[in-house]
């Protein structure tokens, strides 16, 4: 493993200039019926680089009266939002669509910048945060009802799928565009109006974005976004407000549950993505070289701080020698570093309570008897690194294996037998990924059957896509982002029951309601 150069103002892969210019050309405002604004009592918060420990933006911080202006905005500009044509809300996400493209560079380098992960994943995370709004602009024209007769055959059935009305969006730090498309697009899609609150550490993504979203289009009021030191302020009062309808969270489970709380008092529709502590299994026919480049990027994508990460290694004992050997080769060759610079792979983690965290995961297993193969330490700042780091022998009762590490730290635990693995990944509260590796497909979808997850990748390590239907079971989470699935968490069913147009009823049956 080797570390560049991450001292401030040297990186060697983007010069100071273009960061200046992205930086500067970053809306700092709050957005607010179409117009960007500044907060109602002047107040400001800091983003910092995780790389560096510098502040590289000072923005304006929402207040609970910034909120709620922004939630009036969303909820008048409702009714005429929901009249516009479906097609012209595609048009909107695919010139969105366009955009993001176009200007794929600077959104990627503000995701280095306020978060840390590697420019060349940033750029990934474009193309993947993209597709949600080219998904979503095909999906947009396509949301179908239908038109039948009652079984009686007395009345005609409209079913129709109805925008569901202003909608609170709050993403988290991790994948500061995807997460926000991921709602934009299908809320857009549906005519729904909202309020985007991004999270405090990564704001900048998502005022660009919505700064591309005004250049495609979208109209004052739709879409609101008020970022704010204070997630509280902004969800609070939104929350009160009667014309809300939805909420649509993605971040830990302890908020989610608090979120799902305070969304009883209205009834609010909710759609949840949680934490998770996915299994990855590696069953003895499996291809081993395949299991270890899939628990790589399963693992260290984002430096492991993704819901979707590997957060265990299950590996039947007949081969764990065999994969840990290979992983350890790996990983222990992967570049730490600031992500701007080139050929760095794996990026600071995002704050320093996030790298105390994983060192805490860490220091618990070897307490437990956890061997260190690979890694094991911080690496001192300036920033937040930590070293990626393997782990044998660790006993099922350590931290790392029971909770989400959230970090680049790769615990293995070896399994006997099928009922024994499936055993293992299924003890967890949570239920978002997992990945199994296997040549024996009907061995594959048996799992599949069994496992307790609402995503499964079987010999792959990357799963998620614009069309697929992401969520989880159990405490991950409830309702689907992405796919066609995705568009129905923004619309609610209506029922028309309509007249016999011949005017004339049928026989009815005996026992046929009135
Ligand atoms: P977090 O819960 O701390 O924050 C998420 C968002 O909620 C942020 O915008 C934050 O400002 C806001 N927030 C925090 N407290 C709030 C409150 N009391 N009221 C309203 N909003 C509040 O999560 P995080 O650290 O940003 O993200 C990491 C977590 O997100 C991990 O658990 C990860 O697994 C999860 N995640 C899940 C998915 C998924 O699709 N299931 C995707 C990405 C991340």
């Amino acid at each position: 493993m080797s570390i560049t150069d991450k001292a401030p103002g040297t990186t060697s892969g983007i010069d100071r200039a273009r960061i200046e210019e992205v930086l500067g050309k970053t809306p700092k405002g709050l957005l607010i019926n179409g117009a960007w604004r500044d907060a109602s009592d002047g107040g400001t918060f800091e983003v910092e680089n995780p790389a560096t420990g510098e502040v590289i933006a000072t923005l304006a911080s929402a207040t609970r009266a910034d909120a709620a202006a922004a939630m009036d905005a969303a909820a008048t500009a409702q009714e005429g939002w929901a009249r516009t044509s479906a097609r012209s809300r595609s048009e909107i996400l695919r010139a969105a669509f366009d955009l993001v493209q176009e200007r794929a560079q600077d959104l990627a380098l503000l995701m280095t910048l306020e978060m840390g992960k590697p420019f060349a994943e940033a750029l990934g995370e474009v193309k993947y945060g993209g597709e949600f709004l080219r998904w979503f602009s095909e999906e947009a024209v396509r949301d179908y009802g239908r038109y039948v007769e009652s079984p009686e055959g007395n009345l005609r059935m409209l079913v129709t799928r109805k925008p569901v009305g202003p909608c609170l969006l709050i993403t988290p730090w991790n994948f500061p565009l995807a997460m926000a498309t991921r709602k934009v697009a299908p809320a857009v899609a549906a005519g729904c109006t909202m309020v985007l609150k991004p999270a405090r550490l990564t704001p900048l993504t998502s005022q660009y974005f919505a700064a591309l979203m005004i250049e495609a289009g979208i109209p004052a009021g739709v879409l609101n976004v008020v970022s704010s030191a204070s997630a509280a302020d902004v969800s609070e009062p939104i929350m009160a407000d009667p014309r809300l309808r939805k909420v649509s969270f993605t971040g830990s489970t302890p908020v989610g549950k608090q979120l799902m709380k305070a969304a009883t008092d209205q009834v609010l529709r909710t759609s949840m993505e949680l934490g998770g502590n996915g299994p990855l299994i590696v069953f003895e026919d499996a291809d081993i070289d395949k299991a270890v480049a899939g628990a790589m990027a399963a693992k260290m994508r984002n430096m492991g701080e993704a819901c979707t990460a590997a957060n265990r290694l299950l590996v039947h004992e007949d081969v764990a020698e065999q994969f840990v050997a290979k992983l350890a080769e790996q990983m222990g060759a992967l570049t730490v570093g600031n992500g701007v610079d080139e050929g760095v792979q794996v990026g600071p983690l995002v704050e320093a309570k996030a790298r105390d965290s994983v060192e805490a995961f860490v220091a618990d297993a070897v307490e437990r008897g956890a061997k260190v193969v690979v890694g094991g330490a911080r690496i001192e700042g300036p920033g937040y690194f930590f070293a990626p780091t393997l782990l044998t022998d660790v006993p099922h009762d350590a931290r790392v294996v029971r909770e989400e590490i959230f970090g680049p730290v790769a615990p293995v635990v070896t399994f006997r037998d099928e009922d024994e693995a499936v055993a293992l990944a299924n003890a967890t509260e949570y239920g978002l990924a997992s990945y199994v590796f296997t040549e024996n497909i009907s061995r594959g979808l048996r799992i599949g059957d069994r496992i307790e997850f609402g995503l499964m990748g079987l010999n792959v390590g990357v799963i998620s896509n614009a069309a697929a239907p992401f969520g989880g079971v159990k405490q991950s989470g409830l309702g689907r982002e992405g796919g066609a699935e995705g568009l129905a968490e923004y619309t609610t069913t209506q029922y028309i029951g309509v007249e016999n147009p011949w005017g004339t009823l049928p026989p009815a049956a005996p026992g046929t309601p009135a």
